[in-house]
């Protein structure tokens, strides 16, 4: 399946923000990030949740033991969905889940694409795909669209 309409709305937003800092493109785009504690009952044992009307605030509560790649990943994801989901009014993020869908892996391409993830032919020579996606804090299923 082609995810390459998607690149003209990752293209977008880096023009909108002038940015392709996920941090900066939350802010410009008013964006609310709020780390939780992952036992934190909202998360319901995701990792992350967004919520496009939390009142009257977009945001997205992330449990506050990622590692900053990781987190910058997950963030990306769920801005994702924000933009180009915009009938969902919540997404939750789970890396432990196995069978995702297509909205899924939409969101899961548009993070890869907007973090500029590459898969460096020498470096990355002769190391398995887990290895590989552990390197670039993407998804191992992600690596086809690099
Ligand atoms: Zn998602």
């Amino acid at each position: 399946m082609s995810f390459n309409w998607i690149d003209k709305y990752v293209n977008g937003i880096i023009d909108y923000c002038y940015s392709r800092d996920i941090f900066e493109i939350y802010s410009t785009l008013d964006m609310i990030i709020r780390k939780i504690d992952k036992d934190n009952p909202i998360l319901r044992g995701n990792d992350a949740i967004y919520l496009r009307n939390y009142f009257d605030e977009e945001i997205v509560f992330i449990r506050d033991d990622l590692p900053y790649q990781c987190e910058k990943f997950v963030l990306s994801h769920e801005l994702g969905h924000a933009i180009l989901h915009t009938d969902m009014d919540q997404a939750a993020y789970n890396s432990r889940l196995i069978n995702r869908g297509k909205l899924e892996r939409q969101a899961d391409y548009f993070a890869c694409r907007l973090l500029g993830a590459k898969i460096d032919d020498v470096y990355h020579y002769d190391m398995t795909s887990k290895q590989m996606a552990g390197d670039l804090c993407v998804r191992e299923e992600c690596l086809e669209y690099l």
